[in-house]
């Protein structure tokens, strides 16, 4: 029988809401019990503002609630690990999942991937995105402070996103192609009564169109069968349109093994069980009327419990007596999360940190504590300055947190050869110089905060720790890399797709002395995001072409510059 380090009671796939709370769950049924991520713990919860309808919360941000979820999963004793699943085998009794090159094993799966935001395919669309076509008001909000925005879509989406870009347009155009908003009754109130926003119904976006930016879009009354125009005004330049109009589930892994719905849902029994024996499904994935956080909940949960049973009838019928030393398991698990806390209540009192909170102190050193090489972390510039000395104090909060790390500063000049060693030409800079003290080639402009603070951890994670899997056929491509290559990804600080670009682009420099990779926070750095005409992060620029828009893995940036060298 399968055993081992690797052989799991459940895995279960994606650390949004469904997939903590089957954790959650799970780990109280003493499962042993793997959650795998691929991008973010918290999914799409976690990049909502602000969430008023989960119960016992008149409101909370999504991000502090997701934390709730994670923290309280690994407390029951849930084990979360981040990978990207790349195979899976479901089919067989012992179900198989690939994760970063990793086999991990179970006599259960619980698919909880959920889903992500369509694209909608009028003319314009693909050509303006990142230019003025976005899908994300968090991320690129900002880039239309005091200009038009149309938001398409009258579900809670576009709603609540509505409601959000009211703080930076000047106007917000909703289109919505039926004659109703079908959102909650109090989000639809808000947003009628809001003074920014216009609710144009029976409305549709034909196309977009423009030179450089775009310059105007065509809208169709579905009713009038009249269409109607939007130019942009000159002291605008540019404005904004953007898409929500629904998810397309994370299911195209499991399309070969599991039963989809004509949408791609994943189709479950009264049991949230598929096709498949030992193969449940949970949350946005799974074909279902009502998709809330609350929901997602409540399918991990029973999700979870079914499993349990399923797990425990399997192994009486098959005999399986082995434990999977679960009580050592759980009590691992709730280990870590009481270190977390133990570390977080010690520092309440110690944490003297402006940058670096309790709860960041007690993640960071879990994962430094992993460093076993030094390295070095180069703070630059050519005038101090409130940026720099920001930039300074982040460093050295995060360099006190292991003994592996130093850190040198550098002001005007005054150090050329390290100037010229980091090849520094904007500032404020921070670039890692790893345990020979030689420049990896990676480096930041501006400040790593925000979410580009993980973008440093996870770097340095790379660079003195043990580090991501990369599959060696990935390797082979980058060392093969030639030609002097430099990689840009501009940024902003919150942007939770761009951590994955930068630490997949800073991790290239790192595996090959031809590429040089920095993060570029275009907020701090505005003429790269004039030069680029950038309006949606993230974006690539590979040797001063064009950027290329969204989110990347390591992979597909490696072919992006093995077609610039074609
Ligand atoms: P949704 O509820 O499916 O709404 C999509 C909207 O886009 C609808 O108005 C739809 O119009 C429109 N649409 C779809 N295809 C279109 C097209 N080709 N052209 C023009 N318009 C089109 O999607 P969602 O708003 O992203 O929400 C997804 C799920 O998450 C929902 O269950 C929602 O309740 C939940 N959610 C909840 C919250 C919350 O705070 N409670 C927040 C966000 C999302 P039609 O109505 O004509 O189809």
């Amino acid at each position: 029988m399968a055993n081992g380090e690797n052989m799991y009671d459940l895995i279960i796939l994606g650390a949004g809401s469904a997939g903590l709370s089957a954790g959650i769950y799970a780990g109280r049924g003493l499962l042993k019990t793997l959650i795998l991520e691929n991008h973010q713990v918290g999914g799409q919860a976690a990049t909502t503002e602000d969430i008023a309808n989960y119960p016992g919360f008149e409101t909370i941000s999504g991000p502090d609630l997701m934390e709730k979820m994670r923290s309280q999963a690994q407390v029951c004793g849930a084990k979360i690990t981040c990978g990207d699943v790349t195979k899976v085998d479901l089919t067989g009794e012992i179900k198989q999942v690939e994760a970063d090159g990793v086999i991990y094993k179970s006599y259960a799966v619980i698919i909880a991937t959920g889903a992500s935001p369509k694209q909608l395919g009028f003319e314009g669309e693909m050509e303006f995105k990142g230019r003025g076509v976005g899908y994300c008001a968090t991320c690129d909000g900002f880039f239309f402070e005091g200009k038009d925005i149309f938001v398409i879509g009258g579900g809670d989406s576009s709603a609540k996103e509505s409601l959000y870009l009211t703080k930076f347009g000047k106007k917000v155009t909703m289109i919505v192609r039926k004659d109703v908003l079908r959102c909650a009754q109090l989000t639809a109130q808000k947003v009628m009564n809001h003074p920014k926003i216009e609710v144009k119904f029976n409305t549709e976006i034909q196309r977009v169109y423009g030179e450089q930016l775009m310059e105007g879009a065509v809208f169709y009354n579905n009713k009038t069968k009249e269409t109607w125009e939007y130019k942009v005004s000159p002291e605008d330049k540019s404005f904004g349109v953007f898409v929500f109009v629904g998810y397309n589930p994370a299911t195209e892994m499991f399309a070969k093994e599991i039963k989809l719905d004509e949408n791609g849902y994943i189709l479950t029994d009264e049991h949230f069980m598929t096709n498949i024996e030992g193969v449940f499904a949970a949350g946005d994935v799974i074909q279902k009327d009502l998709r809330q956080i609350v929901t997602a909940t409540a399918d991990g949960a029973r999700a979870a419990v079914n499993a349990e049973e399923y797990i425990v009838e399997y192994k009486e019928s098959h005999g399986i007596k082995e434990n999977l030393e679960p009580d050592t398991f759980h009590e691992e698990a709730a280990q870590q999360s009481s270190n977390d806390k133990s570390t977080t209540q010690q520092s309440t009192t110690q944490n003297s940190s402006k940058w670096i909170t309790d709860d960041m102190i007690a993640q960071v050193k879990n994962v430094f504590d992993k460093l076993t090489k030094k390295a070095t972390l180069v703070v630059m510039t050519d005038k101090v300055d409130d940026k720099y000395k920001e930039l300074q104090e982040l460093v050295q909060e995060l360099a006190a947190l292991s003994d592996k790390l130093d850190v040198i500063e550098s002001v005007g000049g005054e150090d050329s050869s390290l100037t010229e060693k980091v090849n520094a030409t904007d500032f404020p800079l921070l670039a890692l110089l790893d345990e020979a003290g030689e420049y990896t080639g990676v480096k930041f402009l501006g400040i790593p905060s925000g979410h580009e603070f993980n973008s440093l951890v996870l770097d340095l994670y790379n660079l003195a720790g043990p580090g991501q899997m990369v599959e060696s056929e990935t390797k082979e491509k980058i060392q093969s890399i030639s030609k002097r290559t430099k990689i840009q990804v501009a940024v902003s600080l919150s942007c939770h797709f761009c951590p994955e670009v930068v630490v997949a682009a800073h991790r290239l420099a790192m595996l090959n002395k031809n590429i040089e990779s920095e993060m570029v926070d275009i907020g701090m750095f505005p003429k790269v995001r004039e030069q680029y005409q950038i309006m949606s992060v993230p974006a690539i620029i590979i040797n001063d072409e064009q950027p290329v828009f969204g989110s990347k893995k390591i992979e597909q940036i490696v072919a992006m510059i093995q077609k610039g060298q074609e």
